[in-house]
Parts: structure tokens; sequence; C-alpha cells
């Protein structure tokens, strides 16, 4: 994976991602991606990333190929 590229945020918050990154992704116009926070670092990826139980979107925890949310995880735990 390259690590040379560099993309300045504009005053909308909005980057550029390059056209080498989109094609390795296979992203094009259009297409759906999602982006969260993990150990500090801006994850972006393509389609949506949402709990496989609840739909929440805020997803914390991952299950072999399952993510799950907090309040799902909690939700089984008291079980
Ligand atoms: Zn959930």
């Amino acid at each position: 994976m390259s690590k040379g590229n560099k993309s300045k945020i504009d005053n909308l918050g909005r980057v550029v991602i390059p056209k080498s990154i989109r094609k390795a992704l296979g992203i094009e116009q259009n297409d759906e991606i999602s982006m969260y926070v993990e150990d500090n670092k801006l994850i972006i990826s393509k389609g949506f990333k949402s709990c496989s139980l609840c739909g929440n979107t805020e997803v914390n925890y991952q299950l072999n190929d399952k993510l799950l949310c907090k309040s799902c995880v909690e939700g089984i735990k008291g079980l």
C-alpha cells in the first residue's frame, strides 16, 4: 500500500481521495464510503459499516466477519 499520498483538507472539511487509491479500492463516483476513527486514525472504507444486529453505524466490535455495536454487545453480555 502506498504511503506517499498527501492531501489537504479544504475549508469545508473536504479531502480528495487520490485516483490511485480510488482505483486500488474500486471506488467510483457516487459510491458510498464510510469513515470512522480507529486507534486515532481516520479509516475510510468502501461500503457502509454497521452493526450486524441492529444496523447502528457506530460499530465498536468485530466478531469473525460480524460487526457489532456497543449496545448489542452489552445486551448479549446480559443474556
Ligand atoms: Zn447493534
